[in-house]
């Protein structure tokens, strides 16, 4: 089974992410898994990639693609995989397409776990933190006994800077645009599947099974 998986910040992508290589044994293929194996293995692409990486720059497309054509090439993807983080963008998927062809392969299903931006908010920005013992809340699915205090050891809890409401509107607008033409692309392929998020997350995995049961 070959595999892109979708999603925003908050949808459950890892989660499922996790279950689908478990179950399938495929492996899961993230950018920056595959950026940190190709530096350390030193390949060429990877070395190059580091560069631009030290200096805190993009990597370019071409070094990317390289780099993503490698793994695919790798006897572990015979069975499949689950790319997760690329492609980012219609060029990247084009890319893709083509590393497929020359590898006489194809994607099986592009799977987009659909969440409603309004959920995404309440998911992304109820997280809470111990001040003193690092213990991690969340006001709707795992609240503090006491409003605002640690269960564990009775510290003060906050909100990190990344987790609130004006940061994670801002990164959800950034990714739903750069996700959007993506998901066209996709389904103008016949490719995208969209799983509702909204569901547990046991449900989630089962309306995947039920695809890939097809
Ligand atoms: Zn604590």
């Amino acid at each position: 089974m070959n595999l892109v998986l979708m999603g925003l910040p908050g949808a459950g992508k890892g989660t499922q992410a996790e279950k689908i290589v478990e179950k399938y044994q495929i492996p899961h293929i993230s950018t920056g898994d595959m950026f940190r194996q190709a530096i350390k293995d030193e390949t060429k692409l990877g070395l190059e990639a580091k560069t631009y990486m030290d200096k805190g720059e993009l990597v370019p497309d071409e070094v990317t693609v390289g780099i993503v054509r490698e793994r695919l090439s790798k006897a572990d993807c015979e069975k499949g995989f689950l790319l997760d983080g690329f492609p980012r963008t219609v060029p990247q998927a084009e890319s893709l397409e083509q590393i497929l062809d020359s590898l006489g392969k194809k994607l099986d299903y592009v799977i987009n776990i659909d969440v409603e931006q309004s959920v995404l908010m309440e998911r992304l920005t109820g997280r809470r933190i111990c001040k003193s013992c690092g213990s991690t809340y969340h006001l709707v699915f795992n609240p503090p006994k006491q409003a605002g205090i640690c269960d564990k050891c009775g510290g003060e809890l906050y909100q990190r800077a990344d987790d609130n409401a004006d940061t994670v509107q801002n990164r959800l607008e950034v990714n739903t645009r750069q996700m959007q033409p993506l998901l066209d692309f996709y389904a103008e392929k016949g490719y995208l599947k969209n799983i509702n998020g909204l569901q547990e997350i046991a449900k989630v995995f089962e309306d995947i099974e039920q695809l890939f049961a097809k």
